[in-house]
C-alpha cells in the first residue's frame, strides 16, 4: 500500500470545511486517502469547490449543511456521514467564529454565539459520534481550539473561555472513551492567515507576530498536517493532549 495513504478506508467528518482551516483538513485527509464529509453552514460554494478537488484527485467526498451550534443538525450531519459513507472514523471538530470585543461591550448575543459555534458544537457533533465510535471500538476525535484558550486574549473573553472549553471537554472525554480505542484530542493553533482574522487591522497582525517566535502566520495546511498526524494509526498512544501549532507563541 502507499505509504501516503495511511488513512485510506477511513471516513471522516470536518465542521466548517468550506473555508480556511477546515478546507485545508478536509483536502489533507482526502489526500491521504479517508473519504470526507464537508460540513457548512453557509458558505455553499466554498464546500462544493472542496469536494470537487476532493474527487478530482480521485478521492470520495460528499457535502452537508448543518448549523452544527444546533443540536439537532449537527445529529443529522453525523448520521449523513454514517448512511452515505457507512462508516465514522474521524471527528474534527473545527467550525468556529469570532465576535470580538472588550467586556464593558460585548453583548449577551456575542457571548452565545461565540460559546455555541465553538464550543456547544464540539459537543452536539462528539456525542453521536461517540455512540457510533464505541460500537466500532474505534475512533479519532480532534478538536481546533487555539492559543487564545491557553493563554486569554484581550477582546476575545468570550472566544477564549470557548476554546478553553473544548480543551477541558478534550481531557475529559479522552479519559471516557480511552477504554474504547477512541483517541481525544485538541490542536491549538495561533494565528492562521485565515479570514477569521479579517477584521484585525496591519498594526494589531504587526503586533500579533511580534508575539511569535517563529515570526509569521502558520498556513491552514501547517494544522491540517497536525491533523493528519492524530487521525492516523500513528498517533494511537495519544490521547488527551493539546498539540500547539502556534511557532511557538504558547510553549505550554
Ligand atoms: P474561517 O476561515 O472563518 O472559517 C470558519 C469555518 O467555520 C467556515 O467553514 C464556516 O462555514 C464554519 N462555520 C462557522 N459557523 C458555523 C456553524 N454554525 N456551523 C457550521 N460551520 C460553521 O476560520 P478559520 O480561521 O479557518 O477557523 C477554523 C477554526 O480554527 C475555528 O474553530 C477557529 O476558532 C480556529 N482557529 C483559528 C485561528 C486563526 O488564526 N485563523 C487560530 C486558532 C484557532 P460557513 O462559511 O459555511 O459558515
Amino acid at each position: 500500500m502507499d505509504e501516503n495513504l495511511f488513512l485510506k478506508g477511513r471516513v471522516a467528518v470536518v465542521t466548517g470545511g468550506s473555508r480556511g482551516i477546515g478546507r485545508a483538513i478536509a483536502l489533507e485527509l482526502a489526500r491521504r486517502g479517508a473519504s470526507v464529509v464537508v460540513n457548512y453552514n453557509k458558505s455553499s460554494e466554498g464546500a462544493d469547490s472542496v469536494v470537487r478537488e476532493i474527487q478530482a484527485i480521485g478521492g470520495k467526498a460528499a457535502v452537508f449543511q448543518a448549523d452544527v451550534a444546533n443540536t439537532a443538525a449537527a445529529q443529522g450531519l453525523i448520521k449523513f456521514c454514517v448512511d452515505t459513507f457507512g462508516d465514522l472514523h474521524i471527528l474534527v471538530n473545527n467550525a468556529g467564529i469570532t465576535r470580538d470585543t472588550v467586556i464593558m461591550m460585548m453583548s449577551e448575543l456575542d457571548w452565545d454565539a461565540v460559546q455555541d459555534t465553538n464550543l456547544k458544537s464540539t459537543f452536539n457533533c462528539s456525542k453521536p459520534a461517540v455512540k457510533h465510535m464505541m460500537r466500532k471500538r474505534y475512533g479519532r476525535i480532534i478538536s481546533i481550539s487555539s492559543v487564545s484558550g491557553q493563554m486569554g486574549n484581550p477582546g476575545q473573553t468570550n472566544y477564549s473561555a470557548s476554546k478553553a472549553g473544548q480543551i477541558g471537554f478534550t481531557k475529559a472525554l479522552a479519559r471516557e472513551v480511552a477504554s474504547r480505542n477512541i483517541t481525544v484530542n485538541a490542536i491549538a493553533p495561533g494565528f492562521v492567515d485565515t479570514e477569521i482574522l479579517a477584521n484585525m487591522t496591519p498594526e494589531m497582525l504587526e503586533a500579533a507576530i511580534k508575539m511569535v517566535p517563529l515570526a509569521r502566520m502558520a498556513k491552514p495546511e501547517e494544522i491540517a498536517y497536525a491533523v493528519a498526524f492524530l487521525a492516523s494509526d500513528q498517533a494511537a498512544y495519544i490521547t488527551g493532549q493539546v498539540l500547539g501549532v502556534d511557532g511557538g507563541m504558547a510553549m505550554m
